[in-house]
């Protein structure tokens, strides 16, 4: 019997280097993205008409681009605003230039090292970075972050806040769209937001989900009175109070299920409500926690934990939305309360191969990373550009 050479224990006889993929350029845009219904309005008197998102292009030296995106809630929903984003990708660019941008870990630890805080920033670079990575391995982003469960993933929609009866109203179309979750915009005077709950709940069908997202807009007493005036109604109450400890205030006073979704800002904000039982779902948007890595670290850990999660981004075009997809349709169809396909909610498209919402529900591409490809006339031209 001859002797096994090398090769049978899986040593390459002639090993060759491997050569690291590197970022040799980043370019950012920016691209206007207007609201389809005119005006998005919230807790407090906030509205967006037009979203201010940024897209990033990561290039390799090998000619690969990925791209990734941020877009934030306006400059008052959370702490970060659209020139924030490309500022501060301006202060990371140096940073990454010449990086593995398919090495995730290193590169996000780089990034955290370089910038402390600012998660919104670091997202839309987290994600370019996945798209690359599955450029680079042929897989899409959903494969690569576990495997889709099921066909498709259920999307909810949000109704801007309005009076109550136009809200209800509201109802009907986005029914015919296929929605069967509804998330009202609450967070106002606590007399109406009662009506609002009231006059929406009276509208719904067997089946239909119904959701209060207060964002943060009540004071407790605010939120006491709603949550004791619909004690009787099939409702979710999200986010009543600004702080963590006000909403486990309300929470420990409803017999309501409860959603957290603006305190919930990373692991440790998880694991503290998780502890005291201050919420039965979170809300989990990708730019809020620092990019899809951080997110499918939380999303792994509520799997584990067997909490549910709404899975979505502060808001975004359809680059944002292909990366809400791969990440919800990796997720276990349990623990899977909603998704958000934003690119229907705006006139603007930054990229074509984006999940197209049907009947309520929407799909992660099979093509490569997030599947998606950029329609540069709409990106127009760089605002910046990084090079060595
Ligand atoms: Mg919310």
């Amino acid at each position: 019997m001859p002797w096994r050479n090398a090769a049978n224990y899986g040593l390459s006889a002639h090993p060759t280097e491997s050569v690291a993929v590197k970022i040799s350029a980043i370019r950012v845009y920016q691209v206007n993205l207007p609201l389809v219904e005119g005006r998005y309005s919230w807790s407090e008197g906030k509205y967006v008409e037009v979203f201010d998102s940024t897209v990033v292009e990561l290039v390799t030296d090998e000619g690969l681009s990925g791209y990734g995106e941020v877009c934030p809630l306006g400059p008052f929903y959370l702490p970060a605003y659209g020139p924030g984003a490309r500022v501060g990708i301006g202060e990371l660019a140096p940073t990454l230039l010449g990086e593995d941008p398919t090495a995730i870990g290193p590169l996000n630890q780089l990034m955290d090292r370089a910038l402390l805080g600012h998660p919104y920033v670091k997202s839309a670079i987290d994600m370019a970075c996945w798209d690359l990575l599955g450029k680079v391995t042929g897989k899409s982003v959903c494969d690569l972050m576990g495997g889709r469960f099921g066909d498709s993933v259920a999307l909810y929609r949000a109704i801007a806040q309005r009076p109550a009866d136009e809200m209800a109203d509201n109802v009907a179309g986005h029914r015919a769209d296929g929605y069967s979750k509804f998330q009202l915009k609450v967070g106002g005077k606590p007399e109406e937001d009662v009506e609002r709950i009231r006059a929406v709940a009276g509208v719904l069908t067997d089946g239909e989900v119904l959701v209060a997202d207060a964002n943060t807009g009540w004071r407790v007493d605010d939120a006491m009175r709603v949550v004791n005036a619909v004690s009787d109604v099939d409702v979710y109450i999200e986010q009543p109070c600004r702080s963590y400890e006000h909403c486990l205030a309300v929470r420990r006073n409803t017999t309501l299920p409860f959603i957290l979704d603006e305190n919930i800002t990373d692991i440790d904000a998880l694991l503290r409500g998780h502890a005291d039982g201050a919420m039965d779902v979170i809300n989990l948007k990708i730019s809020k926690v620092g990019g899809l890595t951080k997110a499918r670290q939380i999303r792994d850990l509520c799997v584990s934990l067997n909490i549910p999660m709404t899975i979505e981004d502060s808001w975004g075009g359809d680059i944002i939305t292909s990366a809400i997809a791969h990440l919800a349709h990796s997720t276990p169809e349990a623990l899977r309360f909603s998704a958000t396909d934003f690119n229907s909610y705006v006139t603007v498209h930054n990229a074509t191969g984006a999940p197209a919402r049907t009947s309520g529900h929407m799909s992660a591409s099979d093509e490569p990373g997030l599947g998606i490809v950029p329609d540069m006339d709409v990106l127009g031209a760089a605002v910046a550009e990084y090079t060595h």
